[in-house]
């Protein structure tokens, strides 16, 4: 009895170990089927689970352990279909800075070759610039309203773009307000203004080209009236209620697609109305009021003001969604960690049962007409960015605004110790560049 008992245990341990073997050899031809050897050498798979079975012919001619295929998104490794759209989360966080989630910013990538950036939050710069675009692509931004936490990294994309090779204006849309100062021209034209020292610094240094914004303003009342349309993507925006008059959301329509980009708000009519049946809606969803109190500090009175009626709380985003049953609901602006998802989540199941995805920085959306794949990006942190997609102009020297006389007296002798550098470059790409 005590035999049968211990040759049983050994039977289901050459089972698991088989089928770990199994796992780990993945695609990999093995001529003996390994239950069987397995079986026939009971102890000696035992002592050695993690090794391919011992085989005369293959011994030493291959590592057991194959590649299998990975389920994330390389940056600049897939070619998008014709029919296919991919989102990126390029930002769902919060105005507050942190390591882990940048704030507001949305990349759409469509089949026909247009790229489009939904807000650029505080941080986001960075996450876009991990996803190895060259920047000629990157070069229309709608803006959802005048938040830091929505428009923070414009001039991080606004300069270092046309610096990386952006080669012509970056073109933004953006909402008017309810007087003009608080519309987007007059917040871009003077960002314009601030960066007048950055600017004229760079004259005559760089190709000059990308360092122009092209800014369109349009009614932030439009009910859901065309801002823009061309090659074949129309883009149309409809009135949010958040913080003052002047939000709004963004409809994108291409190829029978239909996305949906929301703004802060609170929960509203139009959005109910022109988001519905969307393939992929996002709308922002706020920390729960008990976490905003505890983890945010804020108090109970602030957070209820703020985390309902400001902004849309998670039990109305799911409200929301029961409305207008998107294909996937995509929720955002909250903290999202181990402590703090499942109270979202669990909000959110009280009104909505349909497909959902909690954002984070880099998840990644391939939407087609059949599915709704979702993914994380997994991204390399040493990036460069791309080559410029057309050769850069050289910038009319002439142009440079010299320091003054007391500033270029201070400079130390460096012509002996440079002199090297530029026999180097001069005879590497055939140049005769002087000193100055
Ligand atoms: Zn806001
Ligand atoms: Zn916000």
């Amino acid at each position: 009895m005590a035999i049968i008992e211990r040759s049983a245990l050994n039977l289901l341990s050459v089972a698991v170990i088989a089928g770990i073997s199994g796992y780990m050899l993945g695609c990999a031809p093995v001529e003996r089927e390994p239950a069987a050897q397995a079986a026939a050498e009971p102890n000696a798979q035992q002592e050695q689970p993690d090794q391919a079975p011992e085989d005369a012919d293959t011994a030493g001619q291959y590592s057991p352990v194959k590649a299998r295929a990975r389920d994330f998104y390389a940056p600049n490794t897939e070619d998008l279909g014709p029919d296919e759209m991919r989102l990126i989360a390029c930002g769902t966080g919060m105005p507050t800075a942190r390591p882990k989630q940048a704030a507001s910013c949305w990349l759409l990538e469509l089949g026909n070759g247009d790229k489009f950036i939904f807000d650029i939050g505080t941080g986001s710069a960075e996450r876009v610039s991990a996803l190895q675009i060259p920047y000629n692509y990157l070069d229309k931004v709608f803006l959802s309203h005048l938040h830091t936490d929505h428009f923070g990294d414009l001039d991080a994309l606004f300069v270092g773009g046309a610096l990386a090779g952006r080669q012509k204006p970056l073109r933004v849309w953006g909402p008017s307000g309810e007087t003009p100062e608080r519309g987007t021209k007059y917040a871009l034209d003077h960002l314009r203004k601030a960066l007048t020292w950055d600017l004229d610094g760079r004259q005559g240094l760089t190709d000059p080209r990308g360092y122009h914004l092209e800014v369109t303003e349009f009614d932030y009342m439009g009910m859901n009236e065309v801002i823009y349309q061309e090659n074949g993507v129309t883009i149309r925006s409809f009135p949010a209620i958040h913080s003052l008059d002047g939000p709004v959301s963004f409809v994108v329509e291409w190829n029978g697609f239909k996305f949906v980009f929301g703004g802060d708000t609170y929960p509203n009519k139009w959005y109910a109305k022109y988001a519905k049946g969307a393939d992929l809606a996002i709308h922002e969803c706020f920390i729960a009021v008990p976490d905003m109190i505890e983890k945010f500090k804020f108090t109970p009175q602030s957070a209820l003001a703020v985390g309902t009626q400001i902004h849309t709380a998670p039990e109305a985003f799911g409200k929301v969604m029961s409305i207008i049953k998107p294909r996937m609901a995509v929720a955002y602006h909250f903290f999202k960690d181990f402590d703090t998802t499942a109270s979202i989540s669990d909000r959110i199941r009280t009104t909505y049962d349909g497909p959902l995805s909690l954002s984070i920085d880099y998840m990644v959306w391939n939407i087609t007409k059949d599915e709704i794949r979702v993914r994380m990006a997994v991204v390399d942190e040493d990036v460069w960015p791309p080559p410029a997609t057309e050769k850069p102009q050289l910038p009319d020297a002439a142009t440079r605004i010299p320091y003054s006389d007391a500033i270029s007296g201070g400079k130390l002798d460096m012509k002996k110790v440079l002199q090297p550098t530029y026999d180097e470059i001069n005879k590497q790409y055939r140049i005769h560049e002087k000193q100055e």
